[in-house]
């Protein structure tokens, strides 16, 4: 394949991820993930939010925390255990666009394949990726902030790809992550 074809395709799969971003309801961060094969065809495509099937009225999407409450039930007389409250804010409950991306592909990976991501990988979507046999993760924006809790992970990232083999393309440049030894005593 040409390198202007190869761009192009980088260029339409990127506007294709970022329209996908646009579904998120979590309205403070809005991510899309597609997932290509080596001969251009879309497998499959992912925004973050809660997995389908959760209740959106009853899953925080916000940072701030809120009371959530659930009971437990005898699940053969439906009589009631407990009651039980809690806060928790969005985190745990959203699946992260990668993650739907690779989830939705149902194992289909081919080899060669492509993901395209907004931001770079946190540190559980690089191990699914990592476990997924993607080739090359095609980053478009690069947002690396070390004092970041959800950034400062990128070392485990990029090792993660360099022991999977997978190449990284960040801005452009094509990078391959390899294991190395530490030069520090
Ligand atoms: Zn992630």
């Amino acid at each position: 394949m040409n390198s202007s074809r190869a761009k192009l395709r980088d260029e339409v799969y990127t506007q294709m991820m970022c329209a996908q971003a646009r579904l998120s309801k979590d309205q403070n961060t809005q991510m899309g993930a597609v997932l290509v094969s080596a001969d251009g065809r879309v497998i499959s495509t992912g925004y973050n939010g809660a997995p389908a099937g959760f209740d959106d009225e009853t899953v925080p999407y916000t940072r701030e925390k809120q009371l959530l409450a659930y009971d437990l039930l005898d699940a053969d007389s439906g009589e009631l255990l407990s009651h039980h409250e809690f806060e928790a804010n969005k985190y745990p409950f959203m699946v992260h666009a990668e993650i739907n991306a690779l989830h939705y592909a149902r194992g289909k990976v081919p080899p060669g394949s492509k993901l395209y991501v907004i931001g770079f990988p946190c540190e559980r979507c690089s191990l699914d990726i990592s476990l997924s046999g993607v080739a090359e993760v095609f980053v478009t924006k690069d947002d690396y902030d070390p004092k970041s809790t959800l950034n400062n992970n990128r070392d485990t990232a990029y090792y993660m790809f360099a022991q999977a083999g997978i190449i990284v393309t960040l801005c452009g440049k094509r990078i391959k992550p390899v294991v190395s030894k530490p030069e520090k005593k």
